[in-house]
């Protein structure tokens, strides 16, 4: 097995060994590696020579799942710059916010971005790149497309050092404002490595599904179905893809009845996506109208599945190997992860841990704790990140001598595998017992009638807590008090929350499909306010 590259530059350089295979798909677009690294060349010199882009300078991307965001990430890399991916749900507040938190005085951007952007770009002191179109309003602004006809860089005598910054990017923004996490390409380019061996070690396990998948004669495909500016789109699929020689088809925006049309298509062989997405793909009225033959890897992660999630997947796709894995930002997405019989057998768990990490569980004082203990998890990696940019606080509080403290519960049992039971901030405590909200989603989500589920503590008089959950169904029949006698069957009655809220609408999600339970908590309370004071 080939060494490690030390720097992501040099790992995402082994791309370009695969020549006029196909690496990128959208719509009716194709873009062989060739092409692929040609059009983030020509960026480059855009970026040397145009706008005198130097090292350290940070360049961020606002677009949606466009070729040329992953042109932009490579072209911005290879000059030793450093690539700031924004939010592209995020509106002319937000972006503004990362683009000053960052100090970027350079955003490659999209249309809709940029109509969200023009107005403060001049306050920021940022140019604006703007793709897929002419517009040139504003003196900030100027287009580049792939046929502007540029000299392709040569960047040989750019050096840059593994400890070099390589990447800003910021967490999902579950729990709070995103906060940048600011990478090495060292770290990054062992990320890939880590998961480059991971897929192969995964392989080797499901060798007989594997052997199937070629004897049919199936190119491997992704779909990405996830957002580019977060660690699953841009390190598990994109790059990960692109070094591999593995190609990928973009999806603008996620859509299960446009996925399965693109699985079909493509004969797409790999998805991954949060649970939901991959619940909504199975249970989608398209599903048994469309061939699905293809589809052998099924990629489940960000946060914890429902128990029943295992079964649609085996009684759906019975030929595909499911797999799941433990990861965030701040570990450039690597932690643990099962495949196929692993997923199978250990359901419930996040897999093995991987070979170059090291996870420990610590008590509320920061003391180790033995294995098989519930605690918070560290995690201790050469894909760690050191630091969240401008953030000395969160800094020291996240990054403890080597260490990420994850914020999640979990233990790790006798043969090295994680369970992950749920964040600290989500922890409730009712009358001195512990409830984990993971678990109560779960079982609400196996209720037939249940298509979203969020389970949450409000403040209560005695119980110092109280246990309430928020549900979108997709029928109008069921009741709260059906859902709870039908919760009160499966857990302790502590665990069953005192109220349950009936949403007319889907939960609010973030761009990775996390449920914001934050905001929906925020929504309950002020309800109640109201209807108290009312
Ligand atoms: P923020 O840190 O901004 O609040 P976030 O933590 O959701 O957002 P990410 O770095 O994208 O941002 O997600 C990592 C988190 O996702 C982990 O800390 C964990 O809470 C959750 N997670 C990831 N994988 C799993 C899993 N297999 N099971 C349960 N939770 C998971
Ligand atoms: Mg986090």
């Amino acid at each position: 097995y080939k060494k490690a590259p030390s720097t992501l530059r040099d790992a995402i350089n082994r791309g370009r060994e695969h020549g006029d295979k196909i690496a990128v798909a959208y719509e009716d677009e194709r873009y062989s590696f060739d092409q692929f690294f040609e059009g983030a060349d020509r960026l480059a010199q855009h970026l040397l020579s145009k706008h005198g882009v130097k090292k350290g300078d940070r360049v961020a991307i606002a677009m949606r799942n466009y070729p040329e965001w992953m042109m932009s990430f490579v072209g911005i890399l290879s000059i030793g710059a450093i690539v700031v991916p924004l939010n592209s749900w995020g509106r002319g507040e937000e972006l503004s916010y990362a683009i000053s938190d960052s100090g970027a005085n350079l955003v490659i951007c999209d249309q809709e971005r940029l109509d969200h952007l023009r107005d403060r770009l001049e306050g920021l002191n940022c140019k604006a790149i703007v793709v897929r179109s002419d517009d040139t309003e504003g003196e900030q602004v100027e287009p580049w497309s792939l046929s502007q006809q540029q000299s392709p860089c040569n960047y040989d005598d750019i050096d840059i050092s593994p400890g070099d910054l390589a990447i800003v990017m910021y967490t999902s923004g579950t729990t709070g404002k995103p906060k940048g996490a600011a990478s090495t390409h060292f770290a990054v380019s062992q990320a890939l490595y880590n998961m480059d061996y991971m897929a192969a070690m995964s392989a080797m396990c499901n060798m007989p599904t594997v052997e199937k998948m070629m004897g049919s004669g199936f190119e491997p495909c992704t779909l990405l179905a996830v957002p580019l500016f977060h660690v699953s789109g841009c390190y598990a699929v994109f790059l990960s893809n692109l070094i591999g020689g593995r190609k990928t088809a973009i999806m603008y925006k996620w859509n299960a009845e446009q996925a399965l049309e693109i699985i079909e298509r493509e004969r797409i062989t790999i998805f991954t996506g949060v649970p939901t997405m991959n619940l909504a793909l199975l249970d989608s009225p398209k599903f048994d109208e469309t061939d699905t033959s293809s589809l052998f890897s099924l990629g489940i992660g960000g946060t914890a599945g429902p128990p029943h999630l295992k079964d649609a997947i085996y009684s759906r796709l019975p030929h595909a190997y499911p797999g799941t894995g433990y990861g965030m930002t701040e570990t450039n997405a690597v932690g643990s992860s099962a495949q196929g019989a692993a997923y199978r057998l250990r359901s419930g768990s996040a897999g093995t841990i991987s070979p170059i990490v090291d996870i420990k569980t610590v008590d509320e004082n920061g003391q180790d704790l033995p294995r098989g203990s519930t605690g918070e998890i560290y995690v201790k990696s050469p894909t760690n990140v050191q630091q969240y940019w401008n953030l000395p606080e969160a800094t020291a509080e996240t990054f403890i001598d080597g260490w990420v403290a994850t914020g999640d519960v979990g233990y790790v049992d006798e043969d090295n595998f994680l369970y992950v039971v749920d964040r600290i901030k989500d922890m409730v405590i009712r009358g001195g017992e512990n409830v984990y909200p993971i678990e109560v989603e779960g079982i609400l989500l196996s209720h037939p009638a249940v298509l979203e589920a969020t389970v949450f503590g409000v403040p209560h008089e005695t119980l110092g807590e109280e246990v309430v959950a928020s549900v979108y169904l997709n029928d109008s029949n069921t009741t709260a008090e059906e859902l709870r006698k039908f919760l009160s069957e499966h857990l302790a009655a502590f665990k069953v929350p005192a109220h349950i809220q009936i949403s007319c609408d889907e939960l609010p999600k973030n761009a990775t499909g996390k449920v914001l339970k934050k905001s929906v908590k925020e929504h309950y309370l002020e309800n109640l306010d109201a209807t108290e004071q009312a």
